[in-house]
């Protein structure tokens, strides 16, 4: 059977009030973006739907995509038919026989008045033709099959199974936030779910040549292929040449303190940077104990050496958990690419888990920390990476 719609529903978005034609208007947008490449759909949007025509598009391919769209609750597959009470009864005979599950209900919702007959005795007539043509049965209160007819002056639209999206809100409604992105599981995973809650992202990487290498930074733009796809739109890339400060620290004489300042060093340049592209919060992928640098006691001082606001999505997550969502958006094999991050490269033997704030400001004041700071901020490359983007380019950054 083939359907010739599909109708969305926002879901969280009706809980907006009166900002609800902006966050409309932003998924209506973002939706159209991705979806670009169908170039023969139609849209139509009213207060409460969106409604999109296939025509000669793979509905399969479109499903796909839809449901990746943050700020789209659910949505259904309508299929279309005549004003014409028998064509309407045959046509949700053949619906119904198309989905699953051995009760139904009928919702007629008669938007044409022209159409004679009222709902209430639609929904009678449909069911009794429903009764009379299948093993069906009738369930008013929990029905496994919900059918929904719509009589409108276009025709009638019948629809049945819902189809589960995203969820969130729109990408773009909440402004702008700077992801740390290292490479591993968990960062592209904290952006994925930013993206959902509308937030739009930009990403920062350090990189340390020669110590890293070029697959790290490879998978770096590998990873943002993949989330500007979800996104639809390309994402900016801030590398940063990490290695001078890196070795800095290194020479500081306190291993066990590595880190803890390398980490310190990192959110200062990327609060710089966040600044000046107009975003307004940083995202990492940390997650609380974790490991050595996201214990409660690394987390404040590292947290302290700026005022922008740190969101830490995966904070209180598993693992496991991480590594579902990871494989759902298809980051995951990327993720687990062998590689060496600027971390791992200098991980010390014994990484304080309860760091001083005391001690990393007297670290810090046995060089101009400052300056490097300023010289990675002014050396940063700047990418614009979309899913075309290849990855030849990047050796001139190493
Ligand atoms: P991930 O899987 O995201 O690498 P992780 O569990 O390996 O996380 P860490 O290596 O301690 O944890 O890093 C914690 C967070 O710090 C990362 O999620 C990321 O946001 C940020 N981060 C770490 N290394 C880098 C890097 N080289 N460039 C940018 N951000 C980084
Ligand atoms: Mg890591």
């Amino acid at each position: 059977m083939k359907y010739e719609h599909i109708l969305i529903r926002f879901g969280e978005l009706n809980t907006k009030g009166k900002n609800k034609i902006d966050f409309i208007n932003c998924l209506f947008k973002n939706m159209k973006r991705v979806l670009k490449k169908f170039s023969t759909l139609e849209y139509l949007k009213t207060h409460d739907h969106i409604y999109i025509t296939l025509n000669d598009e793979d509905c399969d391919e479109v499903i796909k995509v839809l449901k990746e769209v943050s700020g789209i609750a659910n949505f259904s597959l309508v299929k279309k038919c005549e004003l014409d009470e028998n064509i309407i009864k045959e046509t949700c005979l053949e619906v119904i026989k198309n989905s699953n599950g051995q009760t139904f209900k009928v919702k007629c919702k008669r938007a044409n008045k022209n159409f004679l007959i009222h709902s209430d005795d639609m929904n009678r007539l449909i069911a009794s033709h429903i009764l009379k043509n299948s093993d069906l049965k009738v369930d008013v209160h929990q029905p496994d099959i919900l059918l929904s007819v719509e009589i409108r002056n276009e025709g009638a639209f019948i629809s049945t199974n819902k189809i589960q999206g995203a969820g969130g809100y729109p990408l773009g409604i909440g402004g702008k936030a700077l992801v740390l992105l290292s490479g591993g599981i968990d960062s592209p995973v904290a952006s994925y779910m930013m993206m959902k809650r509308g937030i739009n992202i930009e990403a920062v990487h350090f990189a340390s040549p020669p110590y890293t290498s070029f697959e790290a930074q490879t998978k770096v733009i590998d990873l943002l292929k993949k989330l500007s796809v979800i996104k639809g739109a390309s994402i900016k890339l801030h590398i940063v040449p990490f290695t001078s400060l890196q070795e800095k620290i290194y020479e500081l004489g306190d291993e066990s303190y590595a880190i803890t300042l390398m980490r310190r060093m990192m959110y200062r340049i990327a609060a710089i940077l966040a600044s000046r592209n107009n975003c307004k919060a940083l995202v990492t992928g940390e997650s609380v104990g974790q490991v050595a640098s996201q214990t409660l006691d690394s987390i404040k001082v590292i947290n302290e050496t700026i005022s922008l606001p740190v969101i830490r999505p995966l904070a209180c997550m598993d693992k496991l958990e991480i590594i579902d969502i990871s494989k759902r958006i298809d980051t995951y094999d990327i993720s687990i690419r062998p590689f060496i991050d600027c971390c791992t490269i200098f991980t010390p033997k014994n990484p304080v888990t309860h760091p001083k704030s005391d001690r990393c400001e007297e670290l810090e004041s046995r060089f101009d920390y400052k300056q490097y700071v300023y010289d990675c901020v002014k050396n940063t490359t700047h990418l614009q990476i979309d899913e075309n983007y290849s990855n030849e380019d990047v050796s001139e950054f190493l």
